[in-house]
């Protein structure tokens, strides 16, 4: 605690400084005295960070919008350090809002949030959402889960704790604190669905003793217990449906078709398709999806919104596509088709233009170029 409360003081020296020197001023009037008291402390305070290994007292950071306690929200993002999480935390952080990550590391890298450690806007909970917290915050956004199928079906018992004890967790704070709790839901609740394009209104077709289960059917346990909280415990909630996502600081062995490409094409190695690769996915952009998280928290709708691009490829067409981008010398082979593999899917995203004004503004073409330019 003395730690923090120092290092807040040195954060803000120049205002703590400032206002210390007035005051001195005001009841003493001997200005050298003061200017020595001033350095004396400036230098204690100075020696006192160096000597402290974890702060950086150097560390420069991306300005943030100043905000009054008014305006300025306290924000949970669980899985913030993960993919779409640490993009999250990034305009949360760059809008002035205070940010607490909380995080295993199971799929998520302290490099993709490391830029904020030190902020005193930012705080870093080393923590399983499979175990309950307590924290004082207004918003939380509930991401933490695996989201590659080798990641989620890796540990299936534990995807399904992940997605049933820690979204209970996490509602059971929001209950608790009066929070607005939004849900990281997934495409894979319509599992491999009949109805195309899919709208939130369809139920969805899963196999519930499948390979894909652990996740498909965990989130939409995960919805059921967020409607549940909302009707008997009267918890605001928000649920989106993201659609596949792509961006800067996916992993690069992480599994997902997008980042599997990418690095096979750069590498001239062959790009691994499963089954005839004539199966279709809608990909968005990790920054339209950000802006629509946003939107949704800061709206009124609680129903499920589907967020994606609803630009359809097939696997097939998304490989050449990615070879081109890359000029790369890479040919495509052929592998046995994964189990459960939904064979469509594509977003009908009436709802969130029409309640979120939102719709997707980057092309895939412009950000699998952003992509290969940061990652790879
Ligand atoms: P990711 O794997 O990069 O990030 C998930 C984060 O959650 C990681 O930082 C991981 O360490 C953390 N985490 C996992 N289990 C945890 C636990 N028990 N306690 C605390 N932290 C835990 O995945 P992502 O792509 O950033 O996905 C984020 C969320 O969005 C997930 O809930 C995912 O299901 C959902 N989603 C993502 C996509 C997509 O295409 N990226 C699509 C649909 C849904
Ligand atoms: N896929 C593929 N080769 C890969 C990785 C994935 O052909 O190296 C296919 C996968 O079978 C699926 C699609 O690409 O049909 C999207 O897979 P991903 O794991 O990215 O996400 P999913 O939408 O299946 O969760």
């Amino acid at each position: 605690m003395l730690m923090v409360l120092l290092w807040r003081a040195h954060y803000h020296k120049e205002d703590f400084l400032l206002k210390k020197c007035r005051k001195d001023l005001v009841t003493t009037g001997d200005f050298e005295k003061v200017k020595q008291k001033l350095e004396e402390m400036n230098t204690w305070l100075n020696r006192a960070f160096k000597e402290t290994s974890f702060i950086n007292v150097n560390k420069v950071f991306e300005p943030v919008k100043k905000r009054d306690i008014s305006s300025r929200k306290r924000i949970l993002i669980t899985g913030g350090a993960g993919f779409v999480g640490s993009h999250l935390v990034d305009v949360l952080m760059k809008d002035g809002h205070e940010i607490y990550v909380m995080d295993n590391f199971y799929t998520g890298r302290r490099c993709n949030i490391e830029h904020w450690i030190g902020h005193p806007n930012f705080a870093l909970l080393h923590h399983d959402v499979t175990e309950p917290y307590l924290l004082e915050v207004d918003q939380i956004y509930h991401l933490a889960c695996p989201a590659s199928p080798t990641h989620y079906q890796y540990n299936p018992i534990k995807t399904i704790k992940t997605n049933t004890l820690g979204t209970m967790n996490m509602l059971g704070l929001a209950r608790r604190i009066k929070a607005t709790m939004l849900l990281a839901s997934s495409s894979e609740v319509y599992g491999d669905p009949v109805q195309h394009p899919q709208k939130e209104t369809y139920w969805g077709n899963v196999n519930p003793i499948g390979p894909r289960a652990c996740y498909d059917e965990g989130k939409r346990i995960s919805e059921t217990l967020c409607y549940s909280y909302y009707s008997q415990e009267n918890v605001s909630i928000r649920v989106a449906r993201i659609f596949n996502s792509f961006g800067p600081r996916m992993h690069p062995n992480d599994g997902r078709v997008v980042s599997n490409f990418i690095a096979q094409a750069i590498k001239g190695e062959h790009l691994t398709i499963y089954g005839d690769g004539k199966q279709t996915r809608s990909f968005q952009y990790v920054k339209d999806l950000v802006r629509g998280l946003i939107a949704l928290m800061n709206s009124n709708y609680s129903l499920p919104v589907n967020l994606g691009n609803p630009d359809e490829y097939t696997i097939v067409q998304l490989a050449s596509y990615i070879i081109d981008i890359t000029r790369s010398n890479s040919s495509i082979q052929f592998l046995p088709k994964v189990k459960d593999d939904p064979q469509r899917r594509r977003p009908d995203i009436t709802v969130a233009k029409t309640y979120l004004n939102w719709k997707p503004e980057w092309e895939v073409k412009k950000g699998l170029q952003e992509t290969i330019n940061t990652n790879f």
